[in-house]
């Protein structure tokens, strides 16, 4: 076991695809297999394949069960890097799926689903969303800077064979960045990749939070709604709007909570917390003044984000 299991569990949070969502992190911050240019964490601090004990599974179902008077609509395995790196996901899985009804997702990479044993421990979860960023070697290397033990034919046949035994839904993010994958040719070739995975269904975003580079640019809206077409099933463009929360309280420390987690706009902590945006404004600017948090503009709009990784207990859009 390498680190304590305080604050594994957090929101919950509004997520585009999944409502409202309680996350689970398992996983240091940036402890991942790869270091994305448009990852919403910043770099990678930990990049490797090694799969650990990071955290005990009975603390995190523990502090799970303590938030499920919450009510989410969905338990997302994701947080602050690959959570299919901890070896005692399966524990996990298993010990939420005791303990409650409400469905579990897992946002991955997808990079370790070739493993035989992930597997296995993944086969109760109810929904796993992994990312396909990229149609050849290339293009892999350049987006998703993966470990370098990383093939980009063996990470696609290990989501296929995954894909071919796993039981629940089994959906499929596309993130697309302007002027590198979000051009026809590529989207073209994205398409068929997904075609041959089968996936129940497609997702297709870019970045809309501020990435770890700032050479990795967003697609309007407009252009993927018409990539969309191009996917089979058609892709759904992940809408930013959040949906709206009611019937919770908020702290200092429950904003601090989730702008640790990823970069908020005023609405997303708003919406996330339950509270009236006078009240995220009056909690956030409290942290601001504090240096606990700073604030970014990107794309027009203001983001806050935790001051460094310090207390940050270590997606793609995680929940
Ligand atoms: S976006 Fe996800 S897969 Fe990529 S570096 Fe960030 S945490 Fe890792």
């Amino acid at each position: 076991m390498t680190e304590d299991t305080r604050d594994r569990v957090y929101g919950p949070v509004p997520s585009r695809r999944l409502g409202r969502s309680l996350g689970v992190d398992l996983v240091p911050f940036k402890t991942c297999t790869y270091d994305c240019t448009y990852c919403q964490l910043g770099r990678t601090t930990h990049k490797t394949v090694e799969r650990q004990d990071w955290v005990d599974p009975h603390e995190v179902v523990n502090q799970v069960r303590t938030r499920l008077d919450a009510a989410p609509d969905v338990i997302t395995i994701a947080g602050s890097g690959e959570p299919t790196l901890h070896s005692g996901i399966g524990d996990v899985i298993a010990g939420i799926k005791r303990s409650t009804d409400i469905p579990v997702a897992v946002l991955t990479n997808g990079s370790l689903l070739g493993l035989p044993a992930l597997q296995r421990e993944l086969a109760s979860a109810d929904i796993v969303i992994p990312s396909l960023d990229a149609p050849d070697e290339r293009l892999f290397r350049l987006v998703n800077r993966p470990h370098r033990s990383l093939r980009f034919d063996e990470v696609v046949d290990g989501m296929a064979a995954f894909r071919e035994n796993f039981r629940g839904q089994f959906w499929l993010e596309v993130l697309l960045l302007d002027g590198v994958t979000g051009i026809p040719q590529q989207v073209a070739r994205l398409a068929g990749i997904a075609a041959r995975l089968a996936p129940d269904r497609v997702q297709l975003n870019t970045v809309v939070r501020p990435p770890a580079e700032s050479r990795a640019h967003a697609v309007p809206t407009l252009q993927l709604q018409e990539y969309a077409a191009a996917f089979d099933p058609q892709a759904e463009v992940i809408a930013p709007a959040a949906p709206t929360m009611a019937g919770l309280s908020a702290s200092r420390a429950d904003v601090l909570a989730l702008v640790t987690r990823r970069p908020c706009t005023l609405a997303d902590i708003a919406a996330g917390l339950g509270i009236h945006r006078n009240e995220a404004l009056k909690a956030v600017t409290s942290l601001v003044n504090d240096g606990r948090v700073v604030s970014a503009t990107h794309r027009g709009a203001l983001f806050y984000m935790a001051v460094g990784p310090v207390d940050r207990h270590p997606t793609k859009e995680t929940p």
